[in-house]
């Protein structure tokens, strides 16, 4: 589901005069000694992943793009350093963490990628996805993941930024639900409550906590033939809530139409529940 893009970027060696003896692909860097950790990063600023590299590599004078990987303003995912070699994003992480950061400043008032985009986070929840398969056992230490300023002797930087840091923790849960969720869906999809899994796969991080139904009712038997009638989410909210198939219906009353067609997967779902 996520695709990543390899641009041929070129990383460099240099002797201690500064001068670039080599040139090579991402597939010579130096690999990591192991993987617990994942993370997140803005860039800080407005460049493309190609100008990250080149910035990295002339300004800063790295081997190159630091990230293990980018994500661009319209998702496109792109490769920097890759899964396995160590990055230069996060000191005294490097050696453990693959990191992952977003085209924009979400931190300085009047940038102008203030917020991430909706492309992004998809594409986010995508690649953590592909990040919790590669390392399953990273999904039992969800603590160790976090955004830059949450890292071990990293609580002063703005990284990635005030305006997207809240959001951190439920995209890395739900990059490790995804492959639940999909199922799930797929099987809310052949049970006939939803109709239209790919739209549910590509919204449910919007919503905190919305991951986490969309596995309980995948994994909740609902009646094939007996419908009811519910017509209005609140009644479906509190029949659900009478069923003990969700805890909290305030909060969903109180979110629900923060995303599309919400309410009426409430109500679909309810009428099948007796
Ligand atoms: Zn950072």
């Amino acid at each position: 589901m996520a695709t990543i893009v390899d641009l041929g970027f070129q990383f460099v060696e240099r002797n201690s005069a500064g001068q670039i003896v080599r040139r090579f692909p991402a597939s010579g860097l130096p690999t990591r000694g192991g993987t617990s950790r994942i993370i997140i990063h803005h860039t800080g600023g407005t460049g493309n992943a190609a100008s990250v590299h080149e910035y990295h590599q002339n300004g800063r004078r790295w081997m190159g793009i630091g990230y293990n990987f980018m994500i661009e303003r319209n998702g496109r995912i792109v490769q920097g350093r890759g899964w396995n070699a160590v990055g230069s994003h996060s000191l005294n992480q490097n050696n453990e963490s693959v990191g992952i950061a977003l085209q924009g400043c979400f931190h300085t008032p009047g940038s102008t990628m203030p917020t991430p985009t909706e492309e992004q986070l998809r594409s986010l929840v995508a690649l953590l996805n592909v990040a919790f398969t590669r390392w399953p056992a990273m999904r039992n230490s969800m603590n160790n993941h976090g955004g830059h300023r949450d890292m071990p002797g990293h609580a002063t930087n703005n990284c990635p930024g005030n305006r997207f840091h809240s959001q951190v923790r439920h995209l890395l849960n739900c990059g490790r639900d995804f492959a639940n969720v999909v199922f799930a869906l797929n099987t809310l999809r052949s049970r006939g409550v939803i109709n239209d899994p790919n739209y549910w796969r590509d919204s449910f991080h919007q919503l905190e906590h919305l991951n986490t139904l969309i596995i309980r009712f995948g994994n909740t038997p609902v009646a094939n033939t007996q419908v009811r009638n519910f017509t209005n989410a609140r009644d479906a909210i509190n029949h659900l809530a009478n069923r003990r198939i969700i805890d909290s219906p305030a909060y969903w009353l109180s979110n629900f139409h923060r995303v599309r067609f919400l309410d009426s997967f409430f109500i679909q779902f309810a009428n099948r529940i007796h």
